[in-house]
């Protein structure tokens, strides 16, 4: 079941620059800051009540966030949905004509994860995140 919001996704082209703005803009700095090498990304965390901010980085020429960049400019990337149970879910969206962008793996903040293709979710990336328990 899908929970609540989890995180907007943001992409930026200037990090310094962008945690300045968000720093600034919510009042407070990022709680924690995170490499995923699977991702290509840098991510950098804000608290904001029961939801957070994701400020995205690239982090090689390759990585998802540089191709974004590069066709759509900086700005909203994704919006993460919590779910209890990721595979629960990812079979009813499946089921229901959603299309998963490869399998479930680890993202950043102790989640598993997986993404929505956009052309199935009236253009938003979507991320379906659950809490890894080890
Ligand atoms: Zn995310």
């Amino acid at each position: 079941m899908i929970k609540k919001i989890e995180h907007i996704g943001i992409a930026s082209k200037n990090i310094d620059e962008s945690l300045t703005v968000f720093d600034k803009l919510l009042g407070r700095s990022t709680y924690k800051t995170e490499k995923v090498a699977s991702e290509g990304v840098k991510t950098h965390f804000y608290k904001v009540g029961e939801s957070k901010i994701e400020l995205l980085e690239a982090t090689s020429e390759k990585s998802p966030i540089s191709n974004f960049i590069s066709k759509k400019g900086e700005g909203m990337h994704h919006l993460a949905l919590y779910v209890d149970n990721i595979y629960t879910e990812l079979e009813r969206l499946n089921s229901l004509g959603f299309e998963a962008i490869g399998e479930v793996k680890k993202g950043a903040d102790n989640k598993l994860i997986c993404f929505l293709h956009p052309k199935t979710t009236s253009g938003v990336l979507i991320e379906l995140c659950q809490e890894q328990f080890e």
